[in-house]
């Protein structure tokens, strides 16, 4: 039974759901690029129940996590303002109707990572990042070879759109 773990390289953290703390931890070395030894990850007991979900940016916010606006501003639960599953600050809220498709710096730096490693990005298959750039256009989805996994692959219009 996979239970959820927070990883993170100091600046960013993200949820996984993982076996054991050593998959885990394992994980974290992989995705922030850092060793194993200096690798941390800690039950997130609260994000169990959205295994195989997408966790819910209030889910987040409830827990006491940050999370940044498109324009980089960090936003805790009392400020956020959140729609449609996106976080924005007062200032960067959309107008009713505006559909926008601004680039966050997470998902900045994952396509950037994806394209430095033949534009691939393997990740939860529920990464919201992720998969507001699928909605966007800017990447496509693959199965990974795990369950609940996906390959994440920038578009030519993501790469257009990273360029602004
Ligand atoms: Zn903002």
């Amino acid at each position: 039974m996979k239970k959820a773990y927070s990883i993170s390289n100091g600046e960013y953290s993200q949820i996984i759901f993982a076996e054991t703390p050593g998959k885990a931890k394992a994980w974290c070395a992989t995705e922030f690029d850092v060793d194993f030894v200096h690798a941390k990850a800690y039950r997130a007991k609260w994000a169990d129940e959205y295994i195989g979900k997408e966790i819910p940016k209030e889910a987040y916010l409830k827990a006491g996590w940050w999370w940044e606006c498109c324009c980089g501003t960090p936003r805790y639960e009392e400020t956020a303002v959140v729609i449609d599953d996106v976080v924005y600050c007062e200032e960067c809220k959309p107008e009713e109707g505006d559909k926008t498709n601004t680039l966050n710096v997470i998902q900045i730096d994952y396509m950037n990572h994806a394209l430095r490693n033949q534009n691939r990005f393997y990740t939860e298959a529920n990464d919201s990042h992720w998969n507001e750039l699928v909605q966007a256009g800017f990447a496509t989805k693959r199965p990974g070879w795990e369950e609940e996994m996906a390959y994440f692959q920038v578009t030519a219009e993501g790469k257009e759109a990273l360029k602004k």
